[in-house]
């Protein structure tokens, strides 16, 4: 077989997406790999296609049980010789699954690195030939990640106890060198062809919100996206709890997840979510790594998350099969507070990092939240700026993101950006610094009684633009954050100063030409325009027809609905209407196994339905 028949034959797609070939080459040609890819690009079927040609087994080592058997459940489902060995198994099935690997009836084996070196699997391997080794979250080795795992570190011991070397694979979402770097060193990787695709999801539409209520804003985007599946992430386990709560109130079907609840709800909710009993998970960031659920069709951030890094793999669980799909951040200043907050107080797992290296770390989380304001302030395109940050190149103008949707006007805004510059000199004169919200309310010249007591009132900016719209204003402040003229502070109160860039302006050498979302276009109109969605022409009444025989059939192998088929499966059917076996090969996600077990039950449908509505 060749990797593009496995391809076919097992995961049922004709082509390789960007880079996969290429990893899965040089794996084949027995040399080290480090993949980075952007969650949703495609990165297990680099290890899975090799492993079912290597001569000898595969250990994939992943952080967490949920994603395990996850994988494993997908896997075995396409007919691919799969198993895991996690704590949770109890010992008959422990001992089954490592008879099974003796056997050599598995290909692939699932562990988390604590099993590793455990005397049960270290006697394992010296009577199966290992062929690779795959890492997946790589990232969770390095002490500068976020997920800082000290059980990665296990590892590159483990290789070293081996008879043999095998092949080393190792993927992550995370771009960042420094994480790349430690990778590399601490597993030991072995000139490896380092290979970093597009972070580009050309599926997802980027949103940012700056709401006057939040909740309000919420329930405008689950309008649109009605009857579909999507997370709402939240800063808190309180916020969590409570916005599941008010959903509920509401007449919404949600559930709540953090770590905060028992392990026996949090695997309820999860699996309600997964094998969508319910279309709404409120949730902290503890969820979500692992969830391979392809048919998310929208994330909501309630509050803004620490980093751009975060932000993006956690929106990026979104329209994981292909099909478009929102990602709304719901941003006020508060957040930035929060944050800073938590940053501070962070005394989390990594405690062995001495005093100076945590300090380093603390900065460097500022500098990141720095730059996921500067998103959350944007009226450029969003798209454009993920990608900028990620050092990837891409034109100005994507046409599927907030800002490129929005119908704006050009304005020349030269003489309110300094006035607003000039207004925040004069309070840093006064040896004082303010947040964007006292900032407006001097220049628009308010009486508020924080104003008059630190004596704002007789600024010589007070007043100055009582003008122009309250929004207005704040968006003009927002293009300043973002062009960086302004840089808010995420000490504690979000307070903004001026940066060397504003000088140009105050001076007059420099004018600041943006875009106004126009005054007239009013609400319902902005929500048309978001809520439609690029339309992949799929016939409604044929697709739902698909998903109840989906449902049938997961419920009867006891798994998600999407392990079945993904939603861009069934909309590939919708399209191509096949009508025999041949025909059904042909499409995106169908290979022979699945086939041979689910094929038939959808061409029934298929074909009845061709009869009372044909084609042309
Ligand atoms: P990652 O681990 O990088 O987040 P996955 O490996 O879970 O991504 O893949 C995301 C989705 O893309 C899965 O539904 C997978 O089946 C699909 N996929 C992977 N490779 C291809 C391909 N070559 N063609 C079509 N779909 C693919
Ligand atoms: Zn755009």
């Amino acid at each position: 077989m060749t990797p593009q028949s496995v391809l076919k034959e097992y995961f049922g797609y004709d082509r390789f997406r960007d880079g996969q070939e290429a990893l899965i080459g040089q794996i084949l040609s027995g040399g080290d790999v480090l993949g980075i890819m952007p969650t949703g690009a495609g990165k297990s079927v680099c290890y899975q296609v090799p492993a079912m040609l290597l001569t000898g087994i595969t250990i994939v080592v992943s952080p967490l049980i949920s994603l395990m058997q996850d994988q494993v459940t997908a896997l075995k489902d396409a007919g691919l010789p799969a198993a895991c060995l996690h704590s949770n198994l109890d010992q008959q099935a422990y001992f089954e699954t490592l008879d099974a690997v003796r056997n050599g009836e598995i290909r692939l084996l699932y562990a988390a690195p604590e099993r590793l070196l455990t005397d049960a699997f270290l006697s394992l391997t010296e009577s199966v030939a290992i062929a690779m080794v795959a890492v997946d979250e790589a990232h969770c080795l390095s002490q500068w990640g976020q997920d800082f795992r000290p059980g990665y570190l296990q590892i590159a011991e483990f290789l070293n106890l081996l008879p043999r070397r095998p092949v080393v694979a190792a993927f992550t979402a995370t771009a960042t060198q420094s994480v790349r770097d430690d990778i590399r060193m601490l597993l030991g990787l072995k000139d490896p062809l380092e290979l970093v695709t597009g972070f580009d999801r050309r599926n997802l539409r980027w949103i940012v919100e700056r709401p006057a209520k939040k909740y309000d804003a919420l329930l405008r985007i689950l309008k649109r996206n009605k009857g579909k599946s999507g997370i709402i992430y939240c800063i808190s386990r309180r916020v969590t709890e409570e916005i599941c709560s008010k959903l509920c109130a509401d007449g919404f079907r949600a559930v709540r997840y953090h770590a905060g609840l028992s392990a026996a709800e949090r695997t309820a909710n999860q699996e309600a979510f997964l094998r969508d009993e319910v279309q709404i998970i409120t949730a902290t960031n503890a969820f979500g790594m692992g969830i391979d659920k392809s048919n998310v069709s929208f994330v909501v951030h309630y509050n803004m998350p620490k980093s751009m890094e975060a932000y993006y793999q956690e929106a990026g669980r979104a329209g994981r099969d292909g099909s478009p799909a929102e990602c709304t951040l719901l941003y006020s200043p508060q957040d930035i507070r929060t944050n800073a907050f938590l940053i501070d107080n962070n005394e989390s797992e990594n405690d062995r990092l001495t005093p100076e290296q945590r300090t380093a770390v603390r900065q460097k989380d500022h500098e990141r939240l720095q730059a996921m304001v500067r998103y959350c302030s944007l009226t450029d395109c969003l798209r454009h700026y993920i990608l900028g940050y990620f050092g990837e190149q891409s034109p100005t103008h994507c046409g599927n993101c907030g800002s490129c949707l929005a119908e704006t006007e050009p304005v020349d805004a030269t003489v309110p950006a300094q006035k607003i510059l000039s207004c925040v000199f004069r309070v840093g004169q006064r040896g004082r610094r303010c947040g964007t919200k006292m900032l407006c309310d001097i220049l628009q010249g308010k009486d508020t009684k924080q104003l008059k007591e630190a004596g704002y009132q007789t600024l010589s900016t007070y007043g100055l633009l009582g003008d122009i719209s309250r929004i207005q204003l704040e968006h003009i402040v927002s293009i300043l954050i973002s062009r960086g003229y302004l840089v808010t502070d995420t000490g504690q109160y979000a307070t903004l100063s001026l940066t060397t860039k504003a000088n140009a302006v105050l001076r007059g050498q420099e004018t600041v030409q943006i875009a106004l979302p126009k005054r007239d276009l009013k609400q319902t109109k902005r929500e048309q325009q978001l809520a439609n969605m690029p339309d992949y022409g799929v016939d409604e009444e044929l697709f739902q027809k698909l998903r109840r025989v989906r449902e049938k059939l997961a419920a009867r192998e006891f798994v998600p609905a999407y392990i079945v088929f993904s939603d861009a499966t069934l909309r590939d059917m919708c399209n191509k209407r096949p009508q025999d076996e041949d025909e059904m090969l042909a499409i995106s996600g169908v290979g022979k196994y699945k086939m041979d077990k689910y094929g038939e039950a959808f061409l029934e449908v298929l074909r009845a339905y061709q009869e009372v509505s044909p084609t042309d």
